[in-house]
């Protein structure tokens, strides 16, 4: 039975190409903001470092009502590093609206979360955002979503996708984009046309399947999900299946549903809605929560596996003028610990000699996230190197998680870019080109992708677009080519790094001692640090393929040196630590013990 005062909304967008403006807008336009409550606040990305870093961590909802129709929206995740979150969250949609800015066109990002969206057969509407700007070019931009689709495979009633226009800093939508439309009517009444209402049992058992997991230090864990079907009530004695067959019985002890900007205790939830269910004590990610009397099964989801993990230590750099002593040590797992509870996709264990905690993430990314957190609650630690998780299979084979990675890069600098991801252990699978942009795809180990961003930067002045998310477990491949581990050490100082040799001295970021020998577009040095002499490479001789220079002319570098903690990891030695205290992040030898 159809819901029709219901509608599950994703929306997918490349990152800056206006998904939190439009949200903001769209509940706006539906008053969903008290007349006292500022407007320009911004609802989605409500954590301070996703606003930080453009991203968009942990997928949130939140709904509106139009026309008597309740439309939860449900933000989905665009980095690769939460590839798993955006499959479980698109499920719990009927449609999704992509957005896209009328200038840039599709984006590596689109590419990700649509072939998703399409997989899931969603229905999707295509928002073409920022019309004002000048030069946009919004026909150009849909002529190429649609391309983008046919290559993905779309189906041909997702290809007849509807298209709304829309200035969402400007607060409007627009059938055609010079129709002069000044309100978000256009977008919301498409929203109501052309996505499903979700088709569900109301009547039947009831079931849900748990998509995430939030946590309240009030309530504990909450499970999310959409109600598949029946009628979920506070009390309800309930059966939780897990993904590996195992039941309990358990009691929900509330359930909320999305209303506008947060959650709304309800006394019972219906089938086709989004809803957030507490008390179920170990729920976790792929539970069925259902009937006892009539248990409903469902297909298991996928739960994405760590495949990079760290060591946090207390600190006990004398740079930070302190021992590590017990009370930091303890304070700092104790945190860790607590971490545990609420983040199930991290995998979070202390070291086998109790000297620290090993923390597994789905990558560099989704680690730094966590550090950086607690860096802004004023933790000092220090952690190693990050591993690779290996995995040995039946047969007793050793198996390392691989990636899939694509890039966009000018055609002048496709074969510097097949070349750089050769070196770091990447087969080429697929490659396209129109008359201007080459795209690339690739199989490639994690631990090839490792620092790859500033090498293919550099390799191709900075013009690649590389983005590579987790595929699966794989053979171990064996040493990578042309990679000197630990004999090198690559470094850059800020969020840009320096793309071109020419363009280094000026930046200030190529550390090198005279006489080294460097790889071209490498930044390269050894244990560089605040007052170290910067060296310009200049000859440039050819060695093979790869042409060689050797550093013959010193600047000054000018300190301090900082590091993001995502440069921090991808630029570590085995050897090394990288140092974090709310004040910096640094790198340094571990000292021995
Ligand atoms: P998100 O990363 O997809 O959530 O994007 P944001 O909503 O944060 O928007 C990114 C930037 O684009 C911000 O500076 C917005 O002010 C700007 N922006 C959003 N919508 C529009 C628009 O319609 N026109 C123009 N010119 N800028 C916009």
């Amino acid at each position: 039975m159809k819901q029709e005062n219901l509608r599950n909304v994703a929306i997918i967008a490349h990152v800056d190409h206006g998904k939190t403006t439009l949200v903001d807008r769209l509940l706006w336009s539906t008053h969903v903001f008290r007349a006292n409550q500022q407007v320009e606040e911004r609802v989605m990305d409500s954590n301070d470092q996703e606003r930080e870093r453009g991203i968009t961590i942990l997928s949130k909802n939140c709904s509106i009502t139009y026309k008597d129709t309740k439309i939860n929206i449900i933000d989905t995740p665009g980095h690769a590093d939460f590839g798993g979150e955006v499959e479980r969250v698109l499920n719990m949609a009927d449609g999704a609206l992509l957005i896209v800015d009328a200038y840039e066109g599709p984006k590596p990002q689109t590419r990700f979360v649509l072939s998703h969206a399409l997989a899931c057969g969603l229905r999707i509407v295509v928002v073409v955002n920022k019309i004002d700007r000048p030069n946009a070019d919004p026909e150009g931009a849909i002529d190429k979503v649609f391309d983008l689709m046919v290559e993905l495979g779309a189906s041909d009633e997702q290809l007849d996708f509807p298209v709304v226009y829309a200035s969402a800093v400007n607060g409007y939508a627009r059938y055609d984009y010079n129709d002069g439309n000044m309100d978000m009517i256009p977008l919301l009444d498409t929203i109501l046309k052309e996505i499903p209402a979700p088709d569900v049992d109301p009547d039947g058992p009831v079931a849900l399947q748990v998509c995430t997991i939030d946590h309240s230090s009030y309530e504990g864990r909450i499970g999310v999900g959409r109600l598949h079907s029946g009628t979920m009530h506070e009390k309800e004695q309930v059966l939780v299946v897990r993904p590996d067959g195992t039941q309990r019985s358990a009691q929900v002890r509330k359930v909320y549903t999305f209303e506008n900007l947060g959650k709304a205790e309800v006394p019972e939830a219906h089938a086709g809605d989004i809803i957030a269910v507490i008390g179920i004590e170990d729920a976790d990610i792929g539970d069925v929560i259902t009937d006892p009397e009539n248990p409903v099964s469902m297909p298991p989801i996928a739960v994405e596996e760590p495949t990079m993990s760290v060591v946090f230590e207390a600190s006990t750099s004398p740079i930070v003028g302190r021992e590590g002593d017990i009370v930091g040590a303890r304070q700092l797992k104790e945190r860790l610990m607590r971490e545990k509870e609420a983040n199930i996709s991290m995998r979070i264990n202390e070291t086998e000699d109790k000297s620290g905690v090993e923390v597994a993430g789905r990558g560099v990314l989704h680690l730094s996230v966590l550090m950086e957190s607690m860096r802004r609650e004023g933790f000092e630690f220090q952690v190693g190197r990050p591993q690779v998780v290996y995995k040995i299979d039946e047969a007793g084979n050793k198996l390392e998680p691989i990636e899939e990675a694509t890039v966009d890069v000018p055609n002048d600098y496709a074969g510097k870019a097949i070349e750089v991801m050769g070196n770091a252990g990447g087969i080429m699978e697929d490659m396209a080109s129109d008359d201007s942009v080459t795209h690339l795809t690739f199989k490639i180990p994690s631990r090839g992708t490792m620092g790859l961003k500033t090498r293919i930067l550099n390799a191709t002045h900075g013009e690649a677009v590389l983005f590579h998310r987790f595929r699966e477990y794989g053979p171990y491949s064996g040493e990578m080519p042309g990679r000197k581990n630990g004999s090198m050490i690559a470094m850059s100082t800020g969020k840009a790094v320096a793309y071109a040799l020419d363009t280094l001295q000026e930046r200030g970021r190529l550390f090198v001692k005279p006489g080294d020998e460097c790889y071209e577009g490498m930044i390269v040095g050894e244990s560089a640090k605040e007052g170290d002499m910067v060296v310009n490479v200049e000859k440039t001789k050819n060695l093979g393929n790869q042409r060689s220079s050797t550093a013959d002319k010193a600047i000054q570098l000018t300190p301090p040196i900082t590091f993001t903690l995502e440069e921090a990891l991808e630029y570590i030695e085995d050897d090394e630590l990288v140092e974090v205290t709310p004040q910096s992040i640094r790198l340094r030898k571990r000292l021995l013990s």
